[in-house]
């Protein structure tokens, strides 16, 4: 077996043929659609609200509702909540979402359609302990695992109960910690133990999933999972995507559309939960987006086959690249602003790409999302640019420039043989692999790819790929056109084909066109960049989507501790409901402020608690004191910037 391979093809739209699940009415898998799913937010002992939740989540488009059962009474209620529904008529699957309570879980799965479980924290509570296993003691806590797990799978079975096995990046025990590390591997296996237990019993109505909050190692995941699933010949088991704790807004739009738009553009995946800081019903419409952009996928114009990818999934590493300006080797990725399409006339013109010109003292001021090229194609800008812009216009309008200093053309391949400058732009389509040819042995250039095939993401991949199995070194921008006026759908679009090839270490600068407001093309760029992990800049809130554990309003807290800390560049914040999963699901954050108990919150650096039971009145002021101390608090600016 191709030790890279996770796909059917890199290069034609291929769905993975998983086998089929049943879950109640609404089977999953096989050559059935990809659903839509979410999770109620709302305490499982509130039956009606759970009713009426699960009623506004199903019209927004959920296929499946995933409601906690923290212990034995919530697992109980989910009987009453089940009997509601089908007396409405609503038959939507239920899915019980389990951690530490096999008990629960139990009484559940005679209930409901599905039990989802945490495979970290199933039969092992987490001490942060580091164990120093031998291969005896090992077996020794399988085995112990398999007396806790073999009477559920035993219910399922009889019940015809199906079965998510949900590994999340932040909850991995101390076990698989020791062994494997917080890593990729480390989630795939701990997955793998409870899923060869199955096996072995002969039960098999399972679903898969590999969550991180970090795009990149829920990518990895879940590539490596399908692999390791072949290697070692288990069923091709359907897979349910997400990143966890996405955030809200935009940002959470995006990061969700950067990790499970890359696997679904590689054919993978069977059911998508978005997971917004937001309101459930809010999720199911994004994650049908998501999905609906394959729905006419196969038969896309047809892209020069390949069948080892010359980097590895599994593993991030960016590519090889030359500096070019300031594109490629060490450099973060660069934002151009298209302006093509418009003429420049004023100053103002340039606020939307954060460069804002204060005209009481003629100066530029620079915000943390500052483009850092334009495009200009014909239409030159009629000023001095600010310190730190610098311009890309058409070869024959640069051509006739007095002045070119910061300023850079933009050359057709035709061009290339008779240029005779030292550093340009070059438009290459990502169609015409015989191009890389002509940029062999070439020096500062910067590829502009584009492409016109609708499976975008696998078009651009393969020139790239073309060019490191030639060898050319040339920094390259990602140039995508999106028509599309719907802000939402432009995010998702863009975030999924420009982000998937970051994901993989391919991309030194990002242009983003079609939307036509230039601030949503900005803003977007940079936002994939920070949610592909290329390029902070600004502060990542790692925040849950809330559930019936949750101890505080996540909504309201969120949006509170955002406006106190979003200029704090770079720095990641977790922001979690309860204690019982919180500190795990965050384990990415620098911060963290987890809900402890009824009005309480307990306040983390990394993974280690610093207050604890604080005053949730308090608890925002001690958070930032906290920063502080750490010297990462910077003072928000107070200027208002007239204009
Ligand atoms: S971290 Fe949030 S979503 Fe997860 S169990 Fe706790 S409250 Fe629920």
């Amino acid at each position: 077996m191709d030790q890279n391979k996770y796909c059917n093809s890199l290069t034609e739209y291929s769905r993975r043929e998983s086998v089929k699940v049943n879950i109640g009415q609404v089977p999953l898998g096989a050559d059935c659609p990809i659903r839509v799913q979410s999770m109620t937010t709302i305490d499982t002992m509130d039956t009606q609200g759970s009713v009426d939740q699960t009623i506004r989540m199903v019209d927004s488009g959920c296929e499946y509702v995933r409601i906690t059962a923290p212990s034995i009474k919530e697992a109980q209620n989910l009987q009453e909540i089940k009997n509601e529904l089908r007396a409405k008529g609503i038959d939507v699957p239920l899915v019980a979402d389990i951690h530490f309570t096999p008990n629960a879980a139990e009484l559940a799965a005679k209930i409901v359609e599905k039990v989802r479980v945490n495979p970290g924290n199933y039969a092992d509570k987490k001490k942060f302990e580091e164990i120093d296993y031998t291969d005896e003691s090992y077996e020794a806590e399988l085995l112990r695992i398999k007396k806790k797990f073999t009477p559920l799978v035993e219910i399922c079975k009889a019940n015809g109960t199906a079965m998510r096995i949900g590994t999340n990046h932040g909850s991995l025990s101390d076990r698989i910690m020791s062994r494997f590390g917080d890593t990729p591997l480390g989630m795939v296996e701990s997955a793998l133990e409870f899923l060869r237990i199955c096996d072995e019993m002969d039960y098999h109505e399972i679903v898969l999933s590999m969550k991180a909050s970090n795009t990149r190692i829920m990518v990895q995941a879940y590539r490596l999972l399908v692999h390791k699933l072949e290697e070692e010949g288990l069923k091709p088991y359907p897979l349910h995507l997400g990143v966890t704790e996405a955030g809200d807004g935009e940002d959470g739009r995006i990061k969700s559309a950067v990790g499970i738009g890359a696997l679904l553009e590689d054919g993978l995946g069977d059911t998508v939960r978005v997971s917004l800081t937001e309101e459930p019903e809010y999720e199911a419409p994004v994650a049908q987006s998501l999905i609906d952009r394959y729905a006419n996928r196969s038969g896309h114009q047809m892209i020069a086959p390949l069948d080892h990818s010359p980097v590895d999934p599994f593993v991030y590493e960016r590519r090889k690249s030359i500096e070019v300006l300031n594109f490629g080797d060490q450099n973060v990725p660069r934002v151009i602003a298209d302006f093509s399409g418009e003429k420049v006339v004023d100053k103002k013109a340039l606020k939307p790409i954060g460069h804002h010109y204060l005209p009481e003292l003629d100066k530029w001021k620079m915000g943390d999302t500052g483009a850092d090229y334009v495009y200009s194609g014909t239409n030159p800008i009629p000023y001095m640019l600010p310190n730190g812009l610098r311009e890309v216009l058409d070869y024959e309008i640069w051509k006739a420039l007095d002045d070119q200093e910061n300023k850079y053309p933009l050359l057709t391949l035709e061009d290339l043989s008779v240029f005779d400058g030292v550093v340009a732009f070059v438009q290459v389509d990502a169609a015409n692999l015989a191009a890389v040819t002509d940029l062999k042995n070439r020096a500062g250039l910067v590829v502009m790819l584009y492409t016109q095939n609708i499976h975008a993401m696998a078009e651009l991949r393969r020139f790239i790929f073309e060019m490191m199995l030639q060898g050319v070194e040339l920094p390259v921008v990602l140039m995508h056109k999106v028509m599309e006026q719907d802000q939402t759908e432009f995010q998702l679009a863009t975030a999924t084909d420009v982000g998937g090839l970051l994901i993989d270490g391919l991309g030194d600068g990002v242009m983003l066109s079609g939307q036509g407001n230039k601030k949503v093309e900005n803003d977007t760029a940079f936002g994939i960049l920070q949610a592909a992990r290329t390029r902070m800049t600004k502060t990542e809130y790692i925040s849950c989507p809330s559930c019936g554990r949750t101890l505080f309003d996540l909504q309201e807290t969120t949006a509170m501790i955002r406006k106190r800390t979003d200029h704090l560049k770079g720095v990641k914040i977790g922001i979690m409901g309860c204690i019982v999963n919180g500190p795990g699901e965050m384990a990415d954050a620098d911060y963290g402020y987890v809900g402890s108990g009824k009005g309480k919150i307990t306040l983390y650096r990394g993974q280690t608690v610093v207050k604890r039971a604080v005053p949730s009145e308090r608890a925002v002021d001690e958070l930032i004191e906290i920063i502080r101390e750490d010297d990462n608090w910077v003072e928000p600016e107070t200027e208002v910037i007239a204009l």
